[in-house]
């Protein structure tokens, strides 16, 4: 199988091949058509499986495929990543897949200036990449809203779990402005009973992927 064959937008498959992979990971196999489908998916995965490209090649291409109006502090797919370290991986990953497309970008991690991360978000982003306590503070400061969120990625769930973020995530997944038609990933390498419980309660009717 190849990536060609993904039912991906053109210019995200032209760019995933100008970054030389050249064929789908398991991971990708798997989950690219189970996002594509539109189904929610608890994925086990490692980190080096190529995780990060299982979601995001099938979430940029749907945003390109269903446009929606893009407005400011309401981004359409949240990705929600434990450290600024792996944020910063993804963002420069989507980036890269979303290059020469319309598609907007933008990362808000702790540890670093408010101000200026609220200067990008006040530019309007179709994806946004955070870690889960920043969020939380652009969120409580009505800076973000989920009203136009469609895709909702929580990455390393269990790295997630071990740092105390259980009632973040919790409390990103059931904010009042969360539409209740999104479509939830979860990535996780390992899969404990604190993990298939949250997946229990944010997940409808989920894939469960394992390689
Ligand atoms: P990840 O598991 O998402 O952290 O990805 C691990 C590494 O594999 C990253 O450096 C990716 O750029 C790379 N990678 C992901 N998918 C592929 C692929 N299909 N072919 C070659 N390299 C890949």
């Amino acid at each position: 199988k190849k990536f060609e064959d993904a039912g991906l937008r053109t210019i995200v498959t032209e760019n995933v091949i100008k970054s030389g992979y050249k064929v789908p990971t398991p991971i990708q196999k798997v989950s690219i058509p189970v996002i594509n489908e539109g189904r929610d998916m608890m994925a086990c995965a490692q980190t080096g499986s190529g995780k990060t490209a299982a979601f995001l090649l099938p979430i940029l291409s749907k945003l390109l495929e269903d446009p929606q109006d893009l407005e400011i502090g309401k981004p359409q797919a949240v990705v929600v990543s434990p450290t600024r370290e792996l944020a910063i991986q993804i963002f420069n990953e989507a980036r890269k897949f979303g290059f020469e497309s319309y598609l907007k970008i933008s990362i808000v991690y702790g540890g670093t200036s408010f101000k200026h991360q609220n200067e990008c978000i006040t530019k309007g982003c179709h994806v946004l990449i955070a870690t889960p306590g920043r969020l939380l503070d652009f969120v409580d400061r009505t800076f973000i809203t989920f009203n136009d969120t469609r895709f909702v990625v929580l990455d390393e769930a269990d790295r997630m779990l071990d740092m105390g973020f259980s009632e973040s995530m919790r409390k990103i997944m059931t904010h009042r402005t969360m539409r209740s038609e999104h479509q939830t990933l979860m990535f996780s390498a390992t899969f404990p009973e604190e993990i298939q419980r949250l997946a229990g309660e944010f997940l409808n009717n989920y894939v469960f992927v394992t390689i």
